[in-house]
């Protein structure tokens, strides 16, 4: 569990270096080079703590569930936020985040974007 994505379900390894990160921004916080993309993308779920590999370019709805556990990994990440948007008129603003630091659920896509990677390299 990183700082970025508060509910990843998965360690990704970066091709590049070949560690094990949540997200690209730890990768990027704490390496000096740009990560790699790769098609050819190893994984391992949280919750089995078991390896499985993933090649993006065939990356589909199925795949987005642990091989081992069927856990979902490919979810909106919630990434914490300053709330600078107190005014929203979001009425399931969730009581609970407002009053932990304010930190505010945004959706966006996790996983190092696979889908993303694979359009851009293909
Ligand atoms: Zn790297
Ligand atoms: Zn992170
Ligand atoms: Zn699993």
């Amino acid at each position: 569990m990183c700082k970025h994505i508060l509910n990843a379900q998965v360690s990704i390894r970066s091709p590049c270096c070949r560690k094990w990160f949540d997200c690209a921004e730890c990768h990027a916080e704490t390496q000096k080079h740009p990560l790699m993309q790769s098609f050819d993308m190893t994984f391992v779920c949280k919750k089995c703590k078991k390896a499985f590999r993933k090649d993006t370019r065939e990356f589909e709805d199925s795949d987005e569930y642990c091989p081992h556990c069927d856990n979902h990994f490919v979810l909106e990440a919630k990434t914490p936020k300053a709330s600078l948007q107190v005014e929203s008129e979001d009425v399931r603003v969730d009581a609970r985040m407002l009053k932990d630091d304010r930190v505010q659920a945004e959706e966006q896509r996790t996983i190092f974007d696979v889908r993303d990677a694979a359009d851009r390299l293909g």
